[in-house]
């Protein structure tokens, strides 16, 4: 037996992969929080919470099955499903829960888990813990992702595909159209996990599904309202049955208490917020602000979310160079290293949000020109 932790934590320093916490400086500029539009810190969400608060007290006693549903969780489930333009919703008090609730509902040892090598954590925890068979195919790769559905058709009970719209680490889109065409051809289902594209993307941030055209053809639709919108929780839409087999099987559903019904209720109203007028201006400032970051940058990819990997490769010169921003430049972004992404492919993710001014914007450009020079 080996009980030495701090020789477990030793290992991790020495190879520069050791994690601490850090309380985050509230003055420093932000360029490391999902916080896409700005809402998080905005005078009309926190009086909006403050009010709802005050309508519908602090907690909410109770798993939603026993007494813990109440009026505010139904109605931004239904303001979901509009949203969503699906059938029914379900909230979750994290999207973690809901990646956990859904993908162990609805597959197992029978079924076939088809996952793409980026996807989230939370998304790989949920395979695991279905016992459905996990096959992932490399990023994006639609011939390998055929190749697996081929090979799995005839013998799993079902097949799911797993994916995201927009990639958490690079920030890239999946060729959602082909992939919708591939799952239909074989007679799987598609997961679409779009937590960076709500809010973000699409007519009044319905994410990418939805800027396609493409939300019917998708069969579980995950999201969280933890990002662009602000709070935190996360949701699934998808068809009445789907929602009714989550009630009756997804654990993180049943056996926890129900989100506070004042966090519903303040969620419907940023969702009402950002999916209106208000959101469009949001996103079109959103917009320019990733435009100009991604064009002052050298070697970052021209993809259209506020996600920018700036590659650095190892894993301590990541780590020295947000350092060097933090201390330097008072610049926030983050290292991001393995586990969370390949193997040398260590990066600072940077995230835009509409509320960076421009001058913001071109410190970062000039903080990274200046740094990679001197290294
Ligand atoms: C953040 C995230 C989640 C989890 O959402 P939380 O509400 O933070 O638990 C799920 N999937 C992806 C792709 C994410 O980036």
């Amino acid at each position: 037996m080996s009980w030495d932790l701090e020789a477990e934590l030793a290992e991790l320093e020495q190879r520069h992969l050791r994690r601490r916490l850090r309380v985050s400086e509230t003055q420093a500029l932000n360029f490391a929080s999902n916080d896409y539009l700005g809402l998080a810190q905005s005078d009309f969400l926190k009086q909006t919470l403050l009010e709802s608060v005050a309508r519908q007290g602090a907690g909410s006693g109770a798993s939603r099955l026993v007494v813990g549903t109440k009026g505010p969780h139904q109605r931004l489930e239904e303001q979901i499903a509009a949203f969503k333009q699906k059938q029914a919703a379900l909230t979750f008090s994290s999207g973690y829960a809901a990646s956990v609730g859904v993908i162990t509902s609805v597959v197992g040892s029978d079924d076939v888990v088809l996952l793409d090598k980026f996807a989230h954590a939370s998304l790989i925890d949920a395979a695991k813990l279905s016992g459905a068979t996990i096959r992932v195919f490399p990023h994006n790769h639609l011939g390998k992702l055929e190749r697996l559905l081929q090979s799995t058709a005839a013998t799993a009970r079902r097949t799911l595909i797993v994916t995201e719209s927009i990639f958490s680490m690079d920030g890239d889109e999946c060729p959602l159209r082909e992939i919708v065409e591939l799952k239909d051809k074989h007679g799987a289902w598609l997961l679409l996990d779009e937590a960076h594209a709500i809010g973000v993307i699409g007519p009044g941030g319905r994410g990418l599904a939805a800027d396609l055209g493409l939300a019917d053809q998708v069969e579980i639709h995950l999201g969280t309202l933890s990002k662009a919108l602000g709070l935190s929780g996360g949701y699934i839409a998808g068809s009445r049955a789907l929602i009714d087999v989550l009630i009756n099987r997804a654990r993180s559903f049943i056996y926890t208490t129900a989100p506070p019904p004042a966090l519903a209720e303040a969620a419907a109203g940023a969702l009402a917020h950002v999916s209106g007028r208000q959101g469009d201006s949001l996103r079109q400032q959103l917009h320019q602000n990733v435009q100009q970051l991604r064009h002052g940058l050298q070697n970052v990819p021209k993809d259209r979310s506020a996600i920018i990997p700036y590659i650095v490769g190892a894993e301590n010169a990541a780590l020295e160079l947000a350092e060097q921003l933090r201390a330097q430049h008072n610049i926030i972004a983050p290292a991001i290293r393995y586990p969370t992404v390949p193997r040398g492919t260590a990066r600072l993710r940077l995230s835009v949000s509409a509320i960076h001014s421009s001058e913001e914007i071109q410190h970062v450009t000039d903080a990274l020109s200046i740094s990679m020079k001197a290294s």
